[in-house]
């Protein structure tokens, strides 16, 4: 038989690697306008008529080139950046594929004009469907003007493709935002239709993000600016009272590039935990500086995806920087700052140790007094007279710890004082340590801190238990999965589940859309326990589960794990981890009507106030409300 393989003529080739670089006319703009930065230009104009469809145009004051350069530029694999593959690995430009230029060319009508500093004459081109048409020797402005006309005219189904021009053109002004964030000190301009959109003079960053989202910014933004070995991070994140319902102002850029991270987003989203509503996102604006040999930026052809070697500290810095910076501007209360060398992993406890909580007593205190004052200052409490030394507790609380005010943690001081309820025989009190000193310590910071109250469970639902200031409800299933939901994360962060050896593999049948889906969890499980020996078309097979996972619950987790995948709306800075650990929370947490130990009421209690975010649920739903005893005064009236 004859042979049948045949090379692809040169315009095939580029057209079908066009279909990577070239989605849609936004690409075009992003891919012209990191060529002029690549340049070394200091002022960019970007020009569109009709959201790209009719026109494109990108000039800059760059550095040009020279007519050879200019012909050579539109050939697949034509570059002026790297030589070697080496060089990839030192990589400070945008561009290095050399493809981009071709690509264009192959599925568009391409007019470049461009003149070097030192010539006087410039070059023209002009290239259809990779064809060059004309190229002459003209006068030109010093840089280069790309411009590209009818995209996609020899590919209809491409251009049928394409979205109404506001979608289009969102996408344009996206680009154009992540470029221009990304350099500050280059002035950019944007003309839609004849009209100005942006109009970005040189500037320092703050300026530079405020000229983008408008003057208002301004008083949003909190500076985040943090030297660690392996990072430099600068930037700004929004007040937490400015979250946004879209994504629309969150930006990570990686040595100058824009990059999407699901997991660096996490980070950003884990120290606004709390502070923020469900659905809401917080704004961000942060630049990540790292050795160019400790990312790989080529794993994806339009390069906004980035592979870190070492993810998890970039994690855990960028995670404490944040809320460093919402602490400092006193957002936030910085519960857990502490950056030191030996970075840990987020959800990490174990610097905590365990605190006596320390405990003042008012000798003094009368029980029969008749009038009761509200508060008490601590330094007053072994000199005061009877009448002032009652607490708001009534009738037994005689003995108080003090606690810092103010702290949004205000659950830490829920259970001060509770240890010296009961007793009023003076003999106790010798046990007890006197302290006239204000303390600010907070009382939880260990698992086993106050294992002494008393729980109820009321309707098999909520658990009910005193409180200094009256009395506490927590929603047990809620509860539940913020427990579940904080061990996950970090043991997918520290990746040291545990699992359980099956007896038999345990063989699960799925639909072929299904697979996928677990296919892409895959590692993400793994590191929560799950031990996979097999994944075909139709069927998982699993040889390891997580501890404390009982084997009949498997088939319903990874169920519930996928209808919440497929509910998710699968963009972007969809995080699989964070989902993961959700739904797996979801799945395992007791559910309401279960009945509890007393133990085990005991444990959920010290295990949520153990909890980094122990007011609310993962989905942000409150774990707990409280009633004082005013509150309670209140009904009996
Ligand atoms: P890459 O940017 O990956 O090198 P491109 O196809 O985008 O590939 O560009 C090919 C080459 O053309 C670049 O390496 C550069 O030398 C040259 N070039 C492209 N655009 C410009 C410009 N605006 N100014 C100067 N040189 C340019
Ligand atoms: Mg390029």
């Amino acid at each position: 038989m004859a042979d049948i393989i045949q090379l692809l003529p040169d315009h095939v080739a580029n057209q079908i690697a066009a279909g990577e670089v070239v989605q849609r006319p936004a690409s075009v703009v992003k891919e012209l306008m990191e060529n002029a930065i690549d340049a070394d230009a200091n002022q960019v104009k970007l020009i569109i008529k009709e959201a790209g469809k009719t026109l494109i145009q990108v000039i800059d004051n760059g550095k040009g080139m020279s007519p050879t350069d200019a012909r050579l530029s539109f050939e697949r694999h034509a570059t002026s950046k790297i030589r070697a593959a080496e060089d990839l690995f030192s990589l400070h430009t945008k561009g290095f594929r050399g493809e981009a230029l071709a690509s264009i060319a192959a599925i568009a009508h391409v007019e470049l004009k461009t003149r070097q500093r030192e010539e006087e004459l410039g070059t023209q081109i002009t290239i259809e469907g990779s064809e060059v048409t004309a190229q002459e020797v003209v006068v030109t402005p010093e840089g280069t003007s790309v411009a590209v006309k009818h995209l996609f005219f020899n590919i209809p189904a491409r251009r049928n493709f394409l979205k109404s021009n506001t979608v289009e053109l969102r996408h344009i002004i996206d680009e154009f935002q992540r470029v221009a964030l990304a350099h500050p000190d280059i002035a950019f301009m944007m003309y839609h239709n004849g009209s100005e959109t942006f109009n970005l003079p040189a500037s320092n960053y703050r300026q530079r993000v405020v000229n983008i989202f408008g003057g208002k910014t301004n008083e949003k933004l909190v500076p985040v600016n943090e030297v660690t070995e392996v990072l430099k991070i600068s930037g700004f994140v929004g007040k937490p009272e400015f979250a946004k319902k879209n994504r629309n102002e969150q930006f990570f850029f990686v040595n100058d590039r824009f990059i999407k991270s699901a997991y660096l987003n996490h980070a950003i989203n884990s120290a606004f935990e709390g502070l923020i509503k469900d659905g809401a996102h917080p704004s961000y604006f942060l630049n990540l500086e790292v050795d160019p040999k400790t990312i790989d930026i080529n794993i994806h052809p339009t390069k906004t995806e980035i592979k870190f070697d070492d993810e998890h500290t970039l994690y855990a810095i960028i995670r404490s920087s944040v809320k460093h910076s919402l602490g400092q501007f006193n957002i936030a209360p910085v519960l857990d700052f502490d950056l030191d060398t030996n970075l840990d992993t987020p959800y990490d406890y174990k610097d905590k140790k365990a605190s006596t909580p320390t405990i003042e007593v008012d000798r003094n205190f009368n029980p029969f007094a008749e009038e009761m004052s509200t508060s008490r200052q601590s330094s007053s409490s072994s000199s005061s007279s009877s009448s002032s030394s009652s607490s708001s507790f009534g009738g037994g609380s005689f003995a108080t710890t003090s606690y810092k005010k103010d702290t949004g943690a205000s659950w830490e001081s829920l259970y001060v004082g509770l240890e010296s309820k009961g007793t009023r025989d003076e003999e106790d009190f010798s046990e007890v340590e006197f302290e006239s000193e204000e303390t600010t310590e907070p009382l939880f910071q260990d698992h086993e801190v106050g294992a002494t109250q008393n729980t109820y469970q009321v309707h098999n639902k909520y658990i009910v238990s005193t409180i200094k200031s009256g009395m506490l409800v927590i929603d047990q299933h809620r509860a539940h999965q913020r427990i579940l939901y904080e061990n996950l994360l970090k043991s997918m962060t520290v990746r040291e589940a545990v699992s359980q050896q099956l007896l038999f593999p345990l063989e699960l049948h799925f639909s072929s859309n299904e697979i996928p889906i677990l296919e892409s969890l895959k590692e993400d499980l793994e590191f929560t326990g799950f031990v996979f020996s097999q994944f075909s078309e139709d069927l998982v097979e699993i040889t390891g589960v997580p501890v404390n996972v009982p084997e009949s619950e498997v088939s319903i987790i990874l169920e519930q794990l996928i209808s919440d995948v497929e509910q998710e709306v699968p963009d972007s800075s969809f995080s699989a981890t964070d989902l993961l650990a959700k739904s797996i929370a979801k799945s395992l947490a007791i559910k309401t009507g279960q009945s509890l130990t007393k133990l085990e009421q005991e444990h959920m209690v010290n295990s949520l106030f153990a909890c980094k975010e122990p007011s609310v649920s993962p989905t942000n739903r409150p774990t707990f409300i409280t009633m004082s005893v005013d509150d309670l005064d209140k009904k009996f009236m």
